[in-house]
């Protein structure tokens, strides 16, 4: 704990300090533990600023110039900015920075093109997509017809010629490329010469590599998808939130889609931290986290190779990997909760073609965006690396010790990397 924490909490300490407590202990979990998870990251005290500013006040249905209560005179120009920086980073011609999060984004697409019933083309959750991507437990699977395309069983990865051949079985009205658990490159282009093959619109769903491609660390899609939607949370590091970029053709159906479509008004507090992250992600510095974040992973996942954990695709090509502990005689599960008592924070997740439950699956998903903004190097990977391993093996022998153990090692090293907000 620090000056920087203090000054963020300070009255908070004092009005209620059932809350504070569990904030400050999340804190020091924060800052203690390796955070591997893939969708997660490490926002900027300004990014946190912005989030905890008063704009959180103000209700402002509509589009700047276009509200449908008084008073916006500062809330427009924020809103402005954040969609000026989303245009000019990722050099779309429309952006939408008002979607709550990444779930309902991907719905207010749903909702400017299709009717409920439309046919959608998504890849399968056990395959990396995400729910919203037609999975029948989503309203997406349940209010559309959703058919899925997956991976290769030989090369973990996707097979465009298998995307076609069902694209042009069931004609699909949208298709949706990008997802959850994905290690390798989406080939945008390949995805958009199906779209129009058949006719579809493509939607490019890059929530968790949206800082990449930002950054220059991965292909962007804009240029070959009709609409892209994003978080702002994960690789971006930004507040929870999300955007839509398209073309000035859909830029009317998607902006009536989330309003009045979908949502009432905007998260303004939100909307103001988008537009700092956009900022900060528009710097040289930013390229270069992009870069490292890819770095990290590359030599984290070589880590895990050589010490025998097989991984889906053989590696990857951004910020995640995908391992699958089949080899190693432990599920994914007992593995996540002991890696995390051993202060490695990550998730159990399918593994395609996985054999057991969703809920019990085979794999652990990794990534390096968090440790990145740390400021931890490809060094330090071959050390969590080898802590991954050690509480691996650990677990199946029943080796509590061990875990705390490492779980001591890690908070000492830890020490020379401090998070913002709490002790930086
Ligand atoms: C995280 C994620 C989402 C959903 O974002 P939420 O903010 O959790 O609703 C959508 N699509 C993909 C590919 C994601 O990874």
């Amino acid at each position: 704990m620090s000056d920087a924490y203090e000054a963020l909490t300070a009255k908070l300490a004092a009005a209620d300090p059932e809350i504070e407590r569990l904030i400050e202990a999340e804190g020091r979990r924060e800052s203690e533990k390796i955070r591997l998870i893939a969708s997660e990251n490490y926002v900027s005290q300004a990014v946190m600023e912005a989030t905890g500013s008063i704009l959180t006040n103000k209700y402002s249905e509509g589009y700047a110039g276009k509200r449908y209560y008084e008073g916006q005179q500062f809330i427009d120009p924020v809103e402005q900015l954040a969609i000026d920086r989303a245009k000019a980073l990722f050099g779309a011609e429309h952006a939408n920075v008002q979607p709550y999060s990444g779930s309902p984004a991907n719905l207010a697409v749903y909702m400017a093109f299709l009717n409920p019933g439309d046919k959608v083309l998504g890849m399968g959750l056990p395959a990396g997509g995400h729910l919203t991507h037609g999975s029948k437990v989503s309203a997406t699977g349940k209010w559309f017809d959703a058919v899925a395309y997956g991976v290769r069983r030989d090369t973990g990865r996707i097979d465009l010629d298998e995307v076609a051949e069902i694209a042009r079985r069931e004609r699909p009205k949208l298709i949706i490329c990008g997802g959850t658990a994905i290690p390798r490159t989406v080939d945008f282009a390949g995805f958009a010469a199906i779209a129009e093959e058949v006719g579809a619109v493509l939607m490019a769903d890059i929530a968790h590599i949206a800082g990449l491609v930002a950054g220059g660390a991965h292909p962007t899609p804009v240029g070959h998808a009709d609409v892209v939607t994003t978080t702002t949370h994960k690789t971006l590091r930004g507040p929870r939130g999300a955007m839509i970029l398209t073309t000035e053709e859909h830029a009317k159906a998607i902006d009536k889609a989330v309003f009045p479509g979908l949502q009432g008004g905007p998260h303004n507090h939100t909307t103001a931290a988008i537009a700092v992250a956009l900022r900060e992600a528009a710097t040289e510095a930013f390229k270069e986290y992009a870069a490292q974040i890819v770095k990290n992973a590359k030599a984290l996942a070589a880590g895990l190779t050589a010490r025998g954990f097989d991984l889906v695709s053989g590696g990857t090509d951004n910020h995640l990997i995908l391992a699958d502990l089949t080899s190693k005689d432990i599920g994914g599960k007992p593995a996540a909760k002991a890696l995390d008592a051993a202060g490695i924070e990550l998730n159990f997740n399918s593994v395609p073609f996985d054999t057991r439950k969703p809920f019990d699956p085979s794999g652990l998903r990794i990534g390096t965006s968090s440790v990145t903004t740390r400021g931890m190097t490809e060094g330090d990977m071959d050390l969590i690396a080898g802590w991954i391993d050690r509480a691996v093996a650990a677990a199946k022998d029943g080796k509590d010790a061990e875990l705390e153990s490492i779980a001591g090692e890690i908070r000492e090293h830890t020490k020379a990397f401090p998070i913002p907000g709490w002790q930086a």
